[in-house]
């Protein structure tokens, strides 16, 4: 495996495997890697000829600077890992090269308004301008035929497909299912964070979710039962909702069908996200 950290390098290595016909496939990362990313390198080999994938701590997606200090950060670990799942070439960027005038702030951003102001974007403002800005960057260096990305962050999925489209970049985004715990956590490098008692009450957000997904009933009822059970869980709400998987406009109790719960919570100060299909049946 390859590793750069240089853009130049980074970005001849990428245009030469292109011009010798290969495809690329690139897996953006914030590293402290897990069986989730695992999952986006081997949908990344199965789809492309050559894959890159990045790791950086991009500070401008935190709003909170005692988050980004208590990032995890196991590069070694990391290095191992990408390796044994076949990534071609490792991308670990420096601040320096990324964001040249960090902490002044970069004159440039990429806002994605609507789907990004809802939600995570309402709750850590700034944080999707962040995402945005720093994927706009890694897809203009890389130029990938295709890019993956996990629905554990649902809106984040959302917002990196509006981008794409706005901006008319010529990448094909896909997006990987949730990879889990045995007892259901949805897999995050935040989850090292919690303690053990923590850990149990961070179930209530997969509990609530299988909940739901398991039965048909008013958008109103879905968000309130799941609210239920994630109060019971002691799980400091941030949001419970169910929405428009395109969109992520919240469902009325006048629509029918397919559509996704997203919830989002503090356990022991950890934020915690979580999301999984649900049914909606119109009220009678
Ligand atoms: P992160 O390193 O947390 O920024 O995540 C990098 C990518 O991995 C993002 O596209 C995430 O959505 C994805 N990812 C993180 N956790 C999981 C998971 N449990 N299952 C699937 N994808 C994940």
């Amino acid at each position: 495996m390859r590793e750069l950290s240089d853009i130049e390098a980074w970005r001849q290595f990428a245009h030469g495997e292109r011009v010798a016909g290969r495809s690329v496939g690139l897996v953006p990362t914030m590293g402290a890697l897990h069986q989730g990313h695992v999952s986006l390198f081997r949908a990344a080999k199965a789809a492309s000829d050559v894959v890159i994938a990045t790791i950086f701590v991009n500070p401008r997606q935190f709003a909170d600077e005692n988050d980004l200090a208590r990032y995890p950060r196991t590069l070694e670990h990391d290095r191992e890992l990408a390796a044994e799942c076949g990534v071609d070439c490792l991308v670990t960027p420096t601040l320096d090269e990324m964001w040249p005038d960090y902490p002044d702030c970069t004159p440039t951003t990429v806002s994605v308004r609507g789907i990004g102001d809802v939600f995570e974007g309402a709750d850590r403002p700034g944080h999707f301008d962040g995402v945005a800005s720093v994927v706009a960057k890694l897809f203009a260096v890389t130029g990938p035929s295709h890019a993956f990305f996990g629905e554990k962050d649902f809106q984040q999925l959302a917002v990196v497909r509006q981008l794409v489209r706005d901006l008319g970049f010529d990448v094909e985004v896909v997006g990987c299912p949730i990879v889990r715990d045995e007892d259901g956590l949805a897999l995050s490098s935040r989850n090292v964070r919690l303690s053990s008692e923590a850990r149990r009450r961070a179930l209530g957000l997969s509990r609530a979710l299988s909940y739901v997904a398991s039965t048909s009933a008013r958008a109103s009822t879905l968000r309130a039962t799941m609210r239920t059970i994630l109060d019971d869980a002691g799980i400091d709400v941030a949001y419970a909702e169910v929405v428009d998987p395109r969109t992520l406009r919240p469902s009325g109790d006048d629509e029918s069908g397919p559509r996704r719960a997203l919830v989002a919570g503090f356990v022991d100060g950890v934020r915690l996200l979580d999301n999984g299909p649900v049914t909606v049946v119109r009220e009678n």
